[in-house]
């Protein structure tokens, strides 16, 4: 039997209690409180079929750690296949194809036999070594087992539960890697520290840099010198892509986060020719990605001209509106981005169709900025506010007062330092001011 805490009972019961009314939650609690206990409870004391995704491969060490500490049991795990795949280790991870791998066969016609005996020996690892890192019990358990008879690693977490899966962000995020958890069709979707969600969902889908496109020609000669195939098209196109790339750069300089208008749009997209030039590189691509698995299995592995393909791809259909990302130039990058949050929501969601989505952080946005800016309906959300660690704030905004750097000078260090003054005559306790540089603050504090 389980002892929760007050706060996690009580947590537990709004979200359960708001289960047939609402569709989705956001779940404030301070941290350190146990969040990640009532995300197993959904799974291991009521039975629906989880969900969970945190931000970073840290974050599922608590998942790991909780499920056996309290149910002697471990959840799925969707892992990197580029890192723990037993024939290629890649950044590319949608290049690795599991389907006709005999790993693969030799895993699921093993099942479940081997699930039940993989988790037991993980819950005896964890337990005995106090490692919670997969990743690190993937090393260690499948270091020195023969490649061509192994069972695979990334197969078998993802059977280890069938009804609590957990995952990192990307893997929720990314259109290109999300197909198997909506195929997963979780009843209850949590994310876990999801104010952070923000930034991920606006990190950059595909990108590409001059360097990235120095490394797909290079990538090409070797592939014609090993293969004698000359790839001639692909070269052209590169050289396309490289003095659009040039011509970008110059036009802008080495801007932060540069939003191109697609009227702006390079002539890279709309070039004549350009889409059967795109059609020959492609089937140039697919033989060099051949080429590289078979050249370099067993060994890290990185793929260039595949990556200035994905780029150009989505370029394609973001100029043509079938994607709503934005060009972004990034110092010496140019990147696909999602940009307008309003979609945040049904982008992120909408696949997960009759899912209950429980958003939940220490510091969740409040629910007008997730309905006015995240774009979660009103009408199906929950709030459930059970505080935070260090209490609550009011927060206040001054227009009068800006420390951008055109507006620095005499009159608006002097506004800064009134404002410092009346905010501290009205305090109770101390009062804590940030101030963007030293000299700043050498400045405000001068005139207080
Ligand atoms: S089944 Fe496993 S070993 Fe085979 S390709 Fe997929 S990840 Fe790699």
């Amino acid at each position: 039997m389980i002892r929760l805490r007050g706060i996690q009972e009580r947590a537990l019961k709004e979200l359960v209690d708001g289960m047939d009314s609402y569709s989705v939650f956001s779940l404030q609690m301070p941290t350190g409180s146990g969040k990640t206990l009532i995300g197993l409870m959904f799974r291991y004391s009521y039975g629906y079929r989880v969900l969970a995704s945190v931000r970073t491969r840290n974050q599922l060490m608590p998942y790991v750690r909780d499920s056996v500490k309290f149910f002697s049991s471990i959840p799925s795990i969707h892992l990197n296949k580029g890192r723990v795949c037993l024939h290629m280790s890649t950044e590319d991870t949608e290049l690795i194809r599991c389907s006709s791998c005999p790993n693969r066969l030799i895993t699921v016609s093993a099942l479940p036999d081997i699930a039940e005996k993989a988790r037991s020996l993980l819950v005896r690892a964890v337990r005995e070594t106090g490692i919670n890192d997969p990743y690190v019990l993937v090393e260690r358990l499948w270091s020195g087992k023969d490649p061509s008879t192994a069972v695979c690693p990334y197969q078998l977490f993802n059977f280890l539960d069938g009804s609590m899966l957990v995952c990192t962000y990307p893997f929720l995020i990314y259109p290109y890697l999300r197909v198997h958890l909506i195929r997963y069709r979780p009843e209850v979707l949590i994310v876990d520290e999801a104010h952070n969600l923000e930034d991920s969902f606006k990190t950059a889908w595909r990108s590409i840099t001059y360097d990235a496109i120095a490394r797909a020609r290079e990538e090409l000669r070797e592939y014609e010198s090993a293969t004698g195939d000359p790839a001639d098209e692909a070269h052209e196109l590169l050289n396309l892509v490289e003095s659009w790339f040039l011509g970008v750069s110059r036009r802008y300089g080495h801007v932060e986060e540069k939003v191109i208008r697609t009227e702006e749009y390079p002539e890279v997209v709309t070039d004549r020719g350009y889409g059967s030039l795109l059609e020959a590189y492609s089937s140039v691509v697919g033989r060099v990605v051949r080429y590289k698995k078979s050249r370099y299995r067993r060994r890290r592995v990185r793929f260039f001209n595949y990556r200035v393909l994905a780029f150009l791809d989505l370029l394609s259909k973001v100029y043509r509106g079938d994607e709503d990302l934005v060009l972004v130039l990034d110092k010496g990058r140019a990147e696909l981005r999602r940009y307008r949050l309003r979609s945040l929501f049904s982008q992120l969601f909408g696949p997960f169709e009759g899912s209950k989505v429980i958003l939940m952080s220490g510091t969740m946005p409040s629910k007008n900025y997730l309905v006015r800016v995240w774009g979660v309906p009103s009408e199906e959300l929950k709030v459930i506010d059970l505080g935070t660690r260090f209490g609550r704030f009011r927060c206040r905004f001054e227009h009068g007062v800006s420390s951008k750097y055109e507006y620095r000078g005499d009159g608006m260090y002097s506004k800064y330092s009134s404002l410092v003054e009346k905010v501290y005559s009205g305090a109770a306790k101390s009062v804590l001011a940030v101030a963007p540089s030293y000299e700043f603050a050498r400045e405000v504090g001068r005139r207080l």
